[in-house]
């Protein structure tokens, strides 16, 4: 179900690129938040573009100052004829996928005009995991045993209809002030200013209790007038007895709404997998 709220969601622009940027790695430093300060309270209905947090993702303002344009690269990837997601079926049927843009810290936004669906999480949660199980690639995400991992938003192009958006992860303990600034500013101007972007997906551990930052996140997402959908990751890791139980305390922590689907998810055995191409197809 839609939960764009014309009223409470505030204006999204983007910041007037024509260009899509692979920019490369931008990023310096592992923009990743540490533990931080508690989300404030969860409100709805106003139009505020981004709660003030004092700390955990290195966010301090409202408002997103006006990033600078900088040139960015043309893309390099040509187009592909548009293929539909789902087989007659409902089953997922990726025939093409494709890392197309790559925004660093200082790079501008990809002008898309395809929508964008957006995965985020926690750093080692297993987005990169899921990222791959869903396009049926073995590496197209680079996965966390790479480290040192550039701080960098990822669009992969997907059957020519869609953008899976990676972003960067966050709860990198090591992080500092600065990373976990820049970090903050590149997710806040992204979320804030795509106008395509229709939906985030937001991973967390099914085995773990949504942390601080999952939960401020999650508040994040919200306040934009985004749809939100939770991925519980790792679902092989707890027993089919442990799971609903699991789902709850995490809808719980989160205080999602009925509407935000909870999707329980294995990137081992690919449970999951059709309900979330559903949500992504629902999203379009
Ligand atoms: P990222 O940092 O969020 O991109 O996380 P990765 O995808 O790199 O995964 C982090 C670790 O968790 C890796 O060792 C993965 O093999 C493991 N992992 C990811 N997804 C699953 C899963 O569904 N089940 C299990 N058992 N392990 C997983």
């Amino acid at each position: 179900m839609e939960q764009r709220n014309a009223e409470k969601k505030p204006s999204r622009k983007r910041d007037g690129a024509e260009t899509s940027g692979r920019a490369g790695n931008g990023a310096k430093t592992p923009g990743r938040a540490g533990n931080g300060a508690k989300a404030g309270n969860r409100k709805s209905g106003t139009a505020a573009p981004l709660k003030r947090v004092d700390g955990a993702f290195g966010l301090k303002k409202k408002e997103a100052p006006a990033p600078k344009k900088k040139p960015s690269a043309k893309k390099t990837v040509p187009p592909a004829d548009p293929k539909p997601l789902l087989r007659e079926d409902g089953t997922p049927d990726v025939r093409e996928a494709v890392l197309e843009t790559v925004c660093g810290v200082t790079s501008s936004l990809p002008g898309n005009t395809l929508p964008e669906i957006a995965f985020a999480g926690k750093s080692n949660v297993g987005k990169s995991s899921l990222l791959n199980a869903l396009v049926n690639r073995k590496a197209l995400a680079r996965t966390s045993a790479q480290p040192g991992k550039t701080q960098t938003i990822n669009f992969y192009r997907v059957n020519g209809v869609v953008y899976f958006v990676d972003l960067p992860g966050y709860g990198f303990a090591n992080a500092s002030e600065s990373a976990r600034i820049a970090w903050g500013k590149m997710i806040e101007n992204y979320l804030h200013r795509s106008e395509q972007l229709k939906t985030v997906f937001l991973l967390v551990d099914i085995r773990h209790t949504p942390s601080e930052n999952d939960r401020m996140m999650y508040d994040w997402i919200a306040d934009q007038g985004l749809r939100a959908v939770v991925i519980a990751t790792k679902s092989d890791k707890v027993t089919r007895n442990q799971l609903a139980g699991r789902v709850k305390d995490i809808r719980a922590v989160l205080g999602c709404p009925d509407e935000t689907p909870v999707i329980p998810f294995s990137s081992e055995t690919k449970a999951g997998r059709n309900e979330i191409f559903a949500e992504i197809v629902r999203s379009m």
